[in-house]
């Protein structure tokens, strides 16, 4: 029996055919709850019901839209140590984490985008003396929102608050392993007071019922977060209606060190953004670029510094790195860690399974970190997912960006230099959507968030993401009696 319900048309509810899946407490392997398991008939009570919402929600008065979203926050945070839980509990996220990140993260954005929403206006545009020209922004209809587990309420809420603030209704849909926080989301949507239809939220297989949601001809918008590889497929089903997708995906992100770097700085951050919610961040550092001025300090410093995180029970404050997501995680990880042994990589940490008999039962994988002298190799191309990542010498900076862009990802890197002016001149080199100067893994609301290349093309965040949820009607009101026409001469009308 289910422990959770699916939301639909403003109910909790089994789904119709009464499937039900179980999800998996990676850090001991223990079945965490119980979910419903959603089929294509769910997919379309979700879409039929957010179609027969949405016309009243696109015509319900902005601001009190924007209310409703304070007050889904106010109950968020009525929650926060319930939701910490969850979410620990099901991708094993460290307390520590997911306390001061992502459930401190969801009621800020939503309050942000609910203010922000408010705000946007249209064009007025001087295209002809006789007429008024300006612009609308209307909605969109109903998106389909698919999200990931390596955030999941904040990435689920970072789709969901642009999209009900622009006026569109949604079906959202989890990733499988780790669906609870959403579907108590749900909950909290009915408590808010959020018209019935307006979200509907069901769980269950990406092939089966996120592809439900992508095929569905009632639905006018996609907006997925995950791996480049799932991103591809959803375009591809997407493109016999020419429906557009918003796509967050992959990240095989660079670190470049130069020899001018504040060596305490680089440490600390290079430290923290890589093993940060065990590596699992689309946006986190996997290729390192060092200068050979500052190489062996700055590595045998990284190492130091890795070697003291302490990686163990999630639920424990002391733990600063858990488990990965799920069982398969620490396998594709550990398979990748064999592949950079036999591409002649030395292991300057970690590089083999724990030995603690705890760790050995979950799905841990240790801070590791290789010495890598081939850009090329898999350890430096695929995007691993987990703390293991690779470091190389170079010369120069022109070097560091050159290896930086040779990548089929362009999501974020970062230059630590002192010198702010040639920072700003590699930026300018770097395909990625993020670059930082002395810094790496700084999201907050107010910035965007979104890749280039195969890391997709969308934004998350910041006052850009209200593109992603509406587009812009051009109205053009002819004033004179006399339509504007490219002709010379005007058509006899007789
Ligand atoms: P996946 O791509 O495996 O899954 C993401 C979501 O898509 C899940 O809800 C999944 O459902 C669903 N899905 C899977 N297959 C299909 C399909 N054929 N049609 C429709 N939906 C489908 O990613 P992960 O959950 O493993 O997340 C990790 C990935 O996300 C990494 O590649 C990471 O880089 C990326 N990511 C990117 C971010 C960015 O901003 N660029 C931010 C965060 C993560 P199910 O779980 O049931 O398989």
């Amino acid at each position: 029996m289910s422990d959770y319900k699916i939301l639909i048309n403003g109910r909790l509810v089994l789904p119709v055919l009464g499937g039900t899946m179980e999800v998996i407490n990676p850090a001991d392997n223990s079945v965490a709850a119980v979910v419903p398991r959603c089929t294509a008939e769910d997919v379309e009570l979700a879409v039929s019901a957010a179609r027969g919402a949405a016309w009243q929600w696109k015509n319900t008065y902005i601001g009190e839209r924007a209310e409703l979203l304070f007050r889904l926050a106010d109950i968020v945070r009525e929650h926060s140590e319930e939701l910490v839980a969850l979410e620990t509990a099901q991708y094993g996220g460290p307390v520590s984490k997911t306390r001061n990140f992502d459930i401190k993260f969801v009621p800020g954005e939503l309050e942000f985008i609910a203010g922000l929403g408010r705000a946007t206006t249209g064009l007025t545009i001087s295209a002809d003396p006789n007429a008024r020209v300006m612009t609308v922004r209307e909605p969109l209809g109903v998106v389909g929102l698919i999200s990931p587990w390596n955030f999941p309420l904040v990435t689920a809420v970072s789709k969901l608050a642009p999209a009900l603030i622009m006026g569109n209704t949604v079906v959202m849909k989890p990733a499988s392993c780790a669906p609870l926080t959403v579907l108590k989301l749900g909950e909290y949507i009915i408590e808010a007071g959020i018209p019935a239809g307006v979200v509907n939220i069901v769980t269950g297989p990406g092939g089966e019922v996120g592809e439900a949601i992508v095929t569905h001809p009632g639905v006018d918008k996609i907006n997925f977060t995950g791996d480049s590889s799932v991103g591809k497929r959803i375009l591809s089903l997407a493109a016999p209606r020419v429906m557009p997708i918003a796509a967050e995906l992959g990240g095989k992100n660079a670190m470049i060190v130069l020899d001018d770097a504040n060596i305490d700085a680089a440490v600390e951050g290079a430290t923290h953004a890589a093993f940060f919610n065990s590596g699992q961040n689309c946006g986190s550092p996997s290729r390192f670029y060092v200068q050979a001025g500052i190489y062996d300090e700055f590595v045998s410093r990284f190492i130091r510094a890795a070697s003291k995180i302490v990686v163990g029970d999630p639920t424990d404050e002391n733990t600063m790195m858990g488990p990965l997501a799920y069982m398969k995680c620490r396998e594709t990880a550990e398979a990748y860690i064999e592949g950079a042994k036999r591409d002649g990589c030395r292991a300057l940490l970690g590089g083999t399974p724990p030995s603690d008999p705890y760790l050995a039962r979950g799905a841990f994988v240790l801070p590791t970190i290789f010495e890598v002298y081939d850009n090329k190799i898999e350890l430096m191309q695929e995007e691993i997912f987990a703390p293991v990542v690779g470091v190389m010498k170079i010369s120069t900076p022109e070097e560091a960006v050159e290896l930086a862009n040779e990548s089929r990802y362009g999501l974020s890197a970062s230059i630590w230099t002192s010198d702010y002016r040639l920072g700003m001149l590699l930026i300018e080199r770097l395909k990625v959507g993020t670059a930082w100067i002395n810094q790496h893994l700084a999201i907050v609301p107010e910035t965007p968030w979104g890749g280039q290349k195969e890391s997709g093309w969308t934004k998350e965040n910041s006052v850009l993401v209200l593109d992603e949820y509406c587009y812009h009607k051009h109205i053009w009101i002819h004033m004179s009696e006399t339509p504007h026409t490219f002709w010379e001469d005007r058509i006899r009308l007789d």
